[in-house]
């Protein structure tokens, strides 16, 4: 079964889980001999590195890969791995190989009728809890507290709110109000939900901020504090580890497996975040979900783009016994709901893995249309 074609396709769309921001990915579509096609995405988000990300893939990478046997991926993923041995290991390089390397498993999979979980291995779990993967942008706290208990209150099985986000909320600003704040949605969501808070990329806490808020934050029993520090301070995520007794997440800004290999060895991270569309493919998160599992650990997909990169975390996580919970974007919205036949949601707080071979899902053209970007 040899590759023949190799497509970026760079999309803008509005996200309303994003305080309705045009936001971007670049999808993969790869063609076999066959006429089968495979989809993959990376998730590159910035309009540049969109661009940047596709020309990669049409200039140098398709040419490393075009014309090879893909009976089995892990040939391909080898035969990027060395073409980019300069420039790759993380960045824009990283995030194509990794769209190509999910496509080419979709394509086997959809060829050889098998379903991606069954080519990982086969699923332990037929379905994962719903949780609700928000950013606040509430006016107010009682806005948050009840847009998240009418989440719990459809089935979502809990939240994870994101901090320091768009919009007119005062959450991330400061620890203190921050920590009234995750009463109150304690309070209104009830005992039973989980609730994570994701500190992230728009709050700068210190180590003793961290310490003070997470330890204040664990009276409300959260199920994990994520990216409470830079993603870059493994020496204060160890002071943190040290200090407190909530779980540490961090990861979803890594890349490669190697570099998971070596925050897992750290100790310091309970719940490692991974992006199959950024962090080497398929092939990159199942190595790392191994990792993660030999070390007792939790592996989270940083699903919060298409139902192309969905559908991909949903049966990596189906494939693992190191996952929990899978996220979704709980505002219906195009990548999610119209993008694809079926959109990846829950039943009863219950998501699916898709049925059919390879990811299970296929983009539709019009929609693709719709939110194509030129360059
Ligand atoms: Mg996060």
């Amino acid at each position: 079964m040899k590759l023949v074609k190799i497509e970026p396709i760079v999309l803008r769309y509005p996200e309303p889980n994003d305080f309705n921001t045009l936001r971007h990915t670049v999808l993969v579509r790869v063609t076999a001999g066959d006429g089968t096609e495979g989809w993959g995405e990376a998730i590159a988000m910035w309009p540049e590195a969109c661009k940047a990300v596709a020309h990669l893939i049409e200039d140098g990478l398709a040419d490393a890969v075009l014309g090879m046997d893909i009976a089995d991926p892990s040939d391909a993923w080898r035969a990027l791995k060395r073409h980019t041995w300069w420039y790759g290991e993380g960045g824009l390089a990283t995030l194509a190989l990794s769209a190509i390397d999910m496509a080419v498993w979709d394509c086997i999979g959809k060829s050889t009728g098998r379903s991606l979980s069954d080519m990982l291995g086969g699923r332990v779990r037929a379905t994962l809890p719903a949780i609700a993967s928000l950013h606040v942008n509430h006016p107010t706290i009682e806005d948050s507290v009840s847009a998240v208990a009418g989440y719990v209150a459809s089935g979502f099985r809990g939240a994870k709110l994101g901090f320091g986000k768009k919009g007119p909320s005062k959450v991330g600003q400061d620890p203190a109000y921050d920590v009234d704040f995750v009463k109150a949605i304690r309070a209104g969501m009830g005992p039973e939900a989980w609730l994570m808070i994701d500190i992230g990329n728009g709050v700068r806490w210190d180590v003793d901020t961290a310490i003070w808020a997470t330890s204040r934050m664990a009276e409300y029993d959260i199920a994990w504090i994520e990216e409470p520090l830079h993603p870059d301070d493994w020496a204060g995520l160890a002071v943190l580890k040290q200090a407190v007794t909530t779980r540490i997440a961090t990861g979803e800004r890594e890349w490669t497996v190697a570099a998971y290999d070596r925050l897992i060895g750290t100790g310091s991270v309970d719940v490692a975040g991974v992006d199959p569309a950024r962090a080497e493919g398929i092939t990159g998160f199942q190595r790392i979900a191994k990792r993660v599992e030999a070390a007792g650990k939790v592996i989270n997909a940083h699903a919060w783009s298409t139902a192309i990169t969905s559908a991909a975390s949903l049966h990596l996580s189906a494939a693992t016994p190191a996952s929990e919970v899978f996220e979704l974007k709980p505002i219906e919205n195009p990548m999610q709901h119209e993008l694809v036949e079926t959109p990846i949601w829950h039943e009863s707080g219950e998501v699916r893995v898709p049925d059919g071979p390879g990811l299970g899902v296929v983009p539709l053209e019009a929609v693709i249309q719709r939110h194509r970007l030129a360059y």
